[in-house]
């Protein structure tokens, strides 16, 4: 049977949110005939309308679905991003960057963070950030895009920080353009049928009813169909996330500068972020509400935050989990209708991007679905959230802070076995386990580690050599490459008004 012999299978996603958009165009894209998407949303309801930040796999997304780069970040006011920095969560006063890209270079097979903890240990090293490309040109803001060769230029990469009430509109035009059906209203109920107990049809306010064979739930915390219908169970992490609310602010920008960069500050109750676009500044305090009151976090974000306030601070209320299992009978959740874990790492965009990416790979083409490609779907996204979440602890965790309530009880509480062996096999001998998929890879595990004063007992031995000088003058010569190639690039709003004027 040709391609486009075959019946299409009828996707119905709920929601027009940030899921809701990727999934559509995602699927109407990517399936082409295979599919007919229709999108139901409802504006009176609204979107979240946060999430700003994001983590270079997007750039793949943008450009799988032919996405001109320069136009989408002009369209949604974008930034660049080359990591983020983390400031007060080791120790107040003390920050690092955490860079999307590496440190130096593995030298005979050892990592280079072994070598470095050996010249540390040596009184011979410098700080491990001033041997990233991408924590310099951070710092320095500059931007410009990695080489494509083997270069020290292709050591970093970079992502995007846009205007999350933009994104979505702009996914939609996209979207429109490959055939997805978009439908305005709200849905009401949820219909399955008796025997099978999968999900037939959506019925709208309106009286109009959407059938479909595969539903994609992008409904946000609601969660209409695999919360409500379904009542798939929630997996509830706040014994290791605390953070319950955030209070979000825009500022305008305050100098001339505009950072490649996301901030997060640590805070008596949690962190805050600050998230460079092109207009204006975005501000969010992520607290327990355990332990601060709403008004006094509001407060605080006003006080913290740089730079005219642009709005009132807005509360949102969430809880860290995840879906038990994301995809039940014939719904797909996608989105925040399948887990929230807060934007410490900005990984929910990813988080739905790579449900995405799961969902097309085993997607049932002839519409009938196979419960091993089911379980291969739940399989992959539990260990997306699995990792991101032992991540995100780690940076409670890792901490000698002992100044507040919120911080002695995420210091001291015990946190995940995963994450626990993985700190171990750290601490005792400077490891860090490999992963072929998912988040985050070695980099990102040792910035975090070093950056918050977590130094293994032991590193690699043959980083021992007779003649340490040598490493010495080697690790001076990247210090200098590094400093070379940042000075040789442009500022970051000088590359973003080129571009711009290019368009
Ligand atoms: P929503 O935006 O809530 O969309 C839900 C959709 O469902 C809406 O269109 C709504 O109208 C529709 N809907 C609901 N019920 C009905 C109904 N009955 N009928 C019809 N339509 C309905 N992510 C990042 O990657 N980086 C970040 O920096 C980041 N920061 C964040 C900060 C905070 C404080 C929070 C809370 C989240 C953050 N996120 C971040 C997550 C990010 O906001 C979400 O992943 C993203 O917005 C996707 O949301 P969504 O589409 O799942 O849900």
């Amino acid at each position: 049977m040709s391609i486009t012999d075959r019946k299409p299978v009828r996707v119905v996603v709920l929601g027009g949110g940030t899921a809701g958009w990727m999934s559509a165009a995602g699927l109407a894209g990517l399936l082409g005939p295979l599919v007919e998407v229709t999108l139901v949303e409802s504006e009176d309801i609204g979107i979240v309308g946060v999430g700003e930040a994001t983590l270079p796999h997007i750039r793949g997304y943008v450009e799988r679905l032919g996405i001109d780069e320069a136009a989408f970040m002009q369209a949604t006011h974008a930034t660049y991003k080359l990591g983020i920095d983390f400031r007060d969560f080791g120790r107040i006063g003390e920050s690092y960057v955490h860079p999307f890209g590496t440190f130096g270079e593995e030298v005979a097979g050892v990592p280079f963070h072994h070598y470095w903890l050996e010249m540390q240990r040596q009184g011979r090293a410098a700080d491990i950030g001033t041997y990233s490309l991408g924590v310099m040109a951070a710092l320095e803001n500059k931007f410009r895009p990695p080489s494509a060769d083997a270069s020290l230029t292709s050591t970093y990469g970079y992502a995007y920080q846009f205007d999350a009430t933009l994104f979505g509109p702009f996914l939609r035009e996209h979207a429109k353009k490959l055939g997805v059906e978009r439908v305005e209203g709200k849905v009401i109920e949820v219909v399955r049928d008796g025997a099978s107990g999968d999900v037939t049809s959506l019925k709208l306010e309106s009286g109009q009813s959407l059938e479909g064979d595969l539903f994609i739930d992008c409904s946000g915390f609601r969660a209409l169909m695999i919360g409500g219908a379904l009542e798939e169970e929630w997996e509830d992490w706040s014994q290791w996330l605390p953070c319950d609310r955030a209070a979000a602010m825009p500022c305008a920008h305050v100098t001339q500068e505009i950072q490649p960069y996301t901030t997060a500050t640590a805070m008596p109750a949690g962190w805050r972020w600050r998230i460079p676009l092109q207009h204006r500044i975005g501000n969010g305090y992520v607290f327990s509400s355990s332990f601060i009151s709403e008004d006094e976090a509001c407060s605080a974000i006003a006080a913290a935050a740089e730079g005219t306030q642009l709005a009132d601070p807005r509360v949102l209320r969430f809880r860290a989990g995840r879906r038990k299992s994301s995809w039940n009978r014939n719904v797909i959740a996608v989105g925040l209708a399948s887990g929230f874990l807060e934007p410490l790492e900005s990984t929910s965009i990813y988080l739905t991007q790579m449900a995405v990416t799961y969902l097309l790979e085993l997607f049932p083409i002839d519409g009938k679905i196979d419960p091993r490609d089911r379980d291969e779907f739940n399989r992959l996204v539990d260990m997306e959230y699995d990792r991101v979440r032992d991540f995100l602890i780690l940076h409670y965790h890792a901490t000698e802070r002992d100044d507040s309530e919120f911080w002695n009880h995420v210091r001291t509480m015990r946190v995940p076995d995963s994450l626990q062996e993985k700190m171990t096999l750290w601490r005792e001998a400077g490891r860090v386990e490999k992963y072929s998929d998912g988040l985050f890879y070695d980099a990102s595990w040792i910035a975090v580690y070093i950056g918050q004063g977590l130094l293994p007992e032991r590193h690699d031995p043959r980083t021992r050599l007779p003649d340490p000088a040598r490493i010495e003058r080697a690790l001076g010569s990247l210090q200098q490459a590094i400093r070379d190639q940042t000075a040789a690039m442009p500022g970051h709003r000088e590359f973003l008004t080129a571009r711009a004027e290019r368009l």
